[in-house]
Order: C-alpha cells, then sequence, then structure tokens
C-alpha cells in the first residue's frame, strides 16, 4: 500500500508538471494509443505508463537517432538519474532501499515506454532494473542490499550482469572464469563478454554492434581480481541456480522491449493497408501474452517454457514487424533518413540476448517432451 501511494504521488505530481512543461514538445501524433482497457491495467498503472511515456518522449526519443547513428549516448548519466528520480530503476526494489516495491508488470510498462523512446537504452535499462539490480533484490545478503541498491536505485551507479564468456554463451554452465578461493577473498581470472552496460562501469573496451547502438557492450577482463567471499551473491556453489532463475525473469519481463521496440508505420493503400491490420493485431497479441507472463511472475508463478516462449514469440515477430515497416514505406524505408532500419536492428537483438530462438524452442521442447514422458 505504501508503495502504491508513493507511486500514486509521483504520478501526480511529475504527470502535472511533465504535462505543463512538455506538452507542445511531444509528437503524439508518432505514436499509436494503446488501449490500457484491453489489458485491465490499474488507474496507477495507466498513469505509470502515461508518466514514463511523457518522460521517455521528452528526455530520450529525440536523441534515439543520433545514439544509433553515433553509437553512443553521452548524456547516459544524467539520463540516468532523471530515472532514479522518477523510481524507475527501482521500480521491483523494496520501499526501505528507495525503491517502489511493485511489480513485474509495472516493469515491462517502463521497459515498454522507454523502448518506444529508444530500444537501445531501453535495453541498457532492462541489463541494469532487471539483471542487475533484481537480482541483488532477489539473492542478495542484507549487506549487500544496503551496500548496493540505494545508488543503482537513485542512478548514480550504474549495474550489469556478466555471465555470457567468448565460449559460453547458449551454453552459459561452460563459463571459465576462475573464482579461487584465498580465505576472506576470491581471486578472479578470465574474461566476460558480450556485458551490456560494460563500458559504462568504467571498462574502455566497447563493442561496434549491428542494433542496441548506445546501449554500451563491452568485453570485461579479470586478471587476478580480488572480490570479498562477503561479496558472493546467493550461497556459494549455487549461482547457476541465481543465473538461470534470474534468466527466467529476464525473458519473461526483458520481452517487453520488443513491445515498444518497433512503431507501426502509416499509409493508405488497400494492400498496405492489410500489412498495417496485420501489425496491429500482433503488437496487442505480444502484449497480452508478456502482460499474462508478468502478472504470472509478480503470483510468484515462474514458467520456464512461457518466460522462454513469450519473448521468443514477441521477438520473432517484432522482427517480423520492422521488416514489414520498411516495405510499407519503400524506398523510403530502406535509407536511414527513416527509423526503420534502426527498429530492425534494434528488434533482432532480441532473437540473441537472454538466450537465442533455438535455445527457447529447446527450453519449450524439452518440457512438452518431459511432460509426456
Ligand atoms: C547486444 C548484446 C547484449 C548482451 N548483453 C549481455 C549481458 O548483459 N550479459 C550477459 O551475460 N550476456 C549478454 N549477451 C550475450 C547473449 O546472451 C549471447 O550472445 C547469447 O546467449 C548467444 O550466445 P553466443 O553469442 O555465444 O552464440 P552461440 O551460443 O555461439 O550461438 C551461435 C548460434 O548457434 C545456435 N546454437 C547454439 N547452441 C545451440 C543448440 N544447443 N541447439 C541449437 N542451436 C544452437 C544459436 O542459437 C546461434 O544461432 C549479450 C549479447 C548481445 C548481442
Amino acid at each position: 500500500m505504501a508503495a502504491l501511494r508513493k507511486l500514486t504521488l509521483l504520478g501526480k505530481s511529475s504527470l502535472s508538471n511533465i504535462n505543463r512543461c512538455f506538452k507542445n514538445q511531444i509528437r503524439l501524433s508518432s505514436h499509436f494509443p494503446i488501449d490500457d482497457n484491453l489489458y485491465g491495467l490499474s488507474d496507477e498503472q495507466k498513469q505509470l505508463r502515461e508518466t514514463v511515456f511523457q518522460f521517455a518522449q521528452k528526455e530520450l526519443a529525440p536523441y534515439a537517432d543520433e545514439i544509433d547513428k553515433t553509437n553512443s549516448f553521452p548524456q547516459i548519466k544524467d539520463f540516468w538519474k532523471k530515472c532514479g528520480e522518477l523510481g524507475l530503476h527501482g521500480i521491483t526494489a523494496p520501499v526501505e532501499y528507495g525503491g517502489l516495491e511493485l511489480g513485474y508488470l509495472e516493469h515491462c510498462l517502463v521497459m515498454e515506454e522507454l523502448s518506444r523512446a529508444s530500444g537501445s537504452i531501453a535495453l541498457s535499462y532492462g541489463a541494469h532494473s532487471n539483471l542487475c539490480l533484481n537480482q541483488i533484490v532477489r539473492n542478495g545478503s542484507e549487506e549487500q542490499r544496503q551496500k548496493y541498491l540505494p545508488d543503482l536505485i537513485a542512478g548514480k551507479t550504474i549495474g550489469a550482469l556478466a555471465m555470457s564468456e567468448p565460449n559460453a554463451g547458449s551454453d552459459v554452465v561452460s563459463m571459465k572464469l576462475r573464482a579461487d578461493n584465498k580465505g576472506d577473498y576470491y581471486v578472479l581470472n578470465g574474461s566476460k563478454f558480450w556485458i551490456t552496460n560494460g563500458p559504462d562501469a568504467d571498462v574502455l573496451v566497447k563493442l561496434d554492434k549491428l542494433g542496441m547502438r548506445g546501449s554500451n557492450t563491452s568485453e570485461l577482463i579479470f586478471e587476478d581480481c580480488k572480490v570479498p567471499v562477503s561479496q558472493v551473491l546467493g550461497s556459494v556453489g549455487g549461482g547457476v541456480y541465481v543465473l538461470m532463475s534470474g534468466l527466467d525473469v529476464e525473458r519473461g519481463a526483458g520481452s517487453a522491449g520488443t513491445l515498444g521496440t518497433v512503431h507501426p508505420v502509416h499509409r493508405t493503400c488497400r494492400m498496405i493497408q492489410a500489412k498495417l491490420a496485420n501489425m496491429y493485431v500482433t503488437l496487442n497479441a505480444n502484449r497480452s501474452y508478456v502482460y499474462n507472463v508478468a502478472r504470472a511472475l509478480d503470483r510468484g508463478n515462474i514458467s520456464p517454457n512461457d518466460c522462454a516462449g513469450v519473448i521468443l514469440y514477441a521477438a520473432e515477430a517484432a522482427t517480423q514487424m520492422a521488416l514489414d515497416a520498411i516495405q510499407i514505406l519503400g524506398g523510403n524505408g530502406y535509407i536511414n533518413d527513416y527509423p526503420t532500419g534502426r527498429f530492425l536492428r534494434d528488434a533482432k537483438l532480441y532473437e540473441i540476448g537472454a538466450g537465442t530462438s533455438e535455445v527457447r524452442r529447446l527450453v519449450i521442447a524439452r518440457a512438452i517432451n518431459a511432460y509426456y514422458k
């Protein structure tokens, strides 16, 4: 209740301020409205969407093309703090650490609205708020929570989760990074690869990517890196559980990014109208599946099949919708004066990150086969 009160206060004050300040600057016409009644959202959830929409369209959308072209977002630290002031980072974190203590559905709404402004910065937000921050909420000791959560929630620090390695992506349990126990600390040697937000954590190597440009990805190299035993997340030897259960949540809640990454585009010719109708129906079907999985997560029902299933379905549909958006615009869709190329490159990531489409199909098929054994 306290959290909801806080959100209502946040929503009311932020919303009226934002509406007053930015009314004339937002091109609402470029965004097809979402009928939240269809998805049974509460008034608070609708208000949260509206607040984040206004914020993201003002603070992020105007930079999206430049972020893509330059593969950088120099204002990231300021933007992170503004997200912190709105409470977006700590959406699922307990109030006592500065969080809003809301659910994964609210997390999905934020992810969706940030993605509508910039798919890549929304991806960075997902790595920070879900992969890093929410993992500490779920698995951290009291000391670890007090040490890390307040600054992550305020947006003073930027978080990442380093799981993948050069030869351990899909087969992540074959990771080779060593942690040698030296009493009250561990010594880490090895490397991690593809780490979202890695360069923002003051590491210099940065990858030049096809899409999600500006969401910084890097290799992290550990050479005799000392980590106190007190910083082990979860139990010693229990890392696979921490990572795999986190992967379910990442797939379930992260799939919301697909909802905003691709925007329907407008055209009136008859053949094209069929494509538009298909995109509309696909997006609504995706949204229903995403929100239902998020609601299930909020009830504590973690279904690995459906976490894998929702991101599998929504990611492939997002890529197809981006291709359709290019087709609808014809030659214009193919040139970089229009954002459709960016939509395609950004959407494709969701078929790879958090386990590829092939791996998701394996997870689902294995569960179906196990049922009939
Ligand atoms: C932009 C970006 C951001 C990322 N951010 C993070 C992050 O923050 N933290 C993190 O830990 N990781 C991150 N990743 C890593 C991501 O999770 C891996 O890229 C992904 O799991 C795939 O692993 P891989 O790249 O090694 O591909 P591989 O595992 O080498 O796969 C190559 C191909 O083989 C297929 N394949 C592999 N195994 C099988 C199988 N058993 N059956 C059928 N097909 C198979 C795959 O589907 C794929 O098509 C990120 C990746 C990208 C691109």
